[in-house]
């Protein structure tokens, strides 16, 4: 069944992994490039048991039975891998995102399990190990959310009027290199420290920053070469711009504001992992994108508990 040819659209993704076996092994070949290893203590030497699709573990103090759902983003789901895989395939590839309630609808399971199916889908997403950038680097702040979608339309009027970033709005800061790779992160507030924390982790010192004339990045001070752009009078002056990282923001906001129409602070960067991801697997095909992320499934749990913040 390996050697099937592996799907490259959704209707061919569907039937694939409609049978479980194959589902097994897709996920244990991504996350086991050597073969299975036993997650109590780390033996190679297992037997499968094809009834119960688990392996058990040779080694005569262990013994332990395990499934490829084991220290993954699935375990203790009730869903079946086929189910996974599929919203994986359309999470990974959609430009806009997916919300709970399309999913739950094309998957046939509850909005809630959607929803939480789709939040461990995310921390798949996020980049695991993350080199800092260099060379020209774009840096900008956006802002979202707030309760100027709820207000009277004179009442945000005079709030949006009032300039960028309300008390009410999230800072999020992203950056991004010229050969378009992005990184973004939620800030809280748009503050000189916040802001130098976020290009201090993210961009290597020596680099050039591009920034708007925001005079938060001054603390930066000579470890930076720093060209600012001020928006008030101009958008490009020659390579000095950020219209780079302006691309990402409307395309954040065009998911967040269209497919997920309200989306708590506290969720907030997984909506940005999950852009971030589609954004720099852009050039990708749909089966790479798909296996990255199926790559990244193992080393990463997610409880309802943690997702919620509940407990
Ligand atoms: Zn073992």
């Amino acid at each position: 069944m390996a050697t099937d040819r592996l799907p490259t659209t959704l209707m061919e993704a569907i039937r694939y992994f409609s049978d479980e076996d194959v589902c097994v092994q897709f996920v244990a070949s991504l996350r086991w490039a050597d073969g299975p290893i036993c997650p109590r203590c780390e033996g190679t030497e297992h037997y499968y048991l094809a009834s119960r699709r688990v392996w058990k573990c040779k080694d005569k103090r262990c013994h332990k039975q395990f499934s490829v759902k084991v220290g993954t983003i699935f375990e203790d789901s009730p869903i079946k891998l086929d189910k996974w895989l599929c919203a994986i395939w359309l999470i990974a590839n959609s430009k806009n995102g997916i919300s709970s309630y399309e999913l739950g609808r094309a998957n046939g399971i509850t909005q809630k399990s959607a929803w939480f199916v789709l939040h461990r889908i995310r921390l798949a997403m996020q980049t695991g190990s993350f080199e800092k950038f260099d060379g020209e680097v774009e840096v900008d702040e956006t802002f979202i959310g707030g309760k100027a979608r709820n207000m009277h339309a004179d009442v945000r009027k005079r709030k949006i009027v009032s300039g960028r970033g309300g008390n009410d709005k999230t800072a999020v800061m992203g950056a991004r290199t010229r050969d378009g790779k992005v990184t973004a992160a939620v800030i809280g507030k748009r503050t000189s420290a916040n802001v130098n924390a976020f290009v201090r982790d993210t961009v290597e010192e020596g680099a050039t920053l591009y920034t708007d004339a925001y005079g938060g990045y001054r603390a930066l001070g000579a470890d930076y070469e720093h060209e600012t752009i001020d928006h008030a009078e101009t958008y490009v002056q020659g390579q000095v711009h950020t219209n780079g990282i302006e691309s990402f923001w409307s395309l954040l906001k065009r998911g967040l504001h269209g497919t997920y129409i309200s989306v708590e602070p506290f969720h907030l960067f997984r909506y940005i992992d999950e852009r971030v991801f589609t954004y720099n697997n852009r050039e990708a095909d749909d089966l790479a994108r798909f296996s990255t992320v199926v790559e990244a499934v193992a080393g990463r749990r997610l409880t309802w508990q943690q997702v919620t913040g509940k407990g």
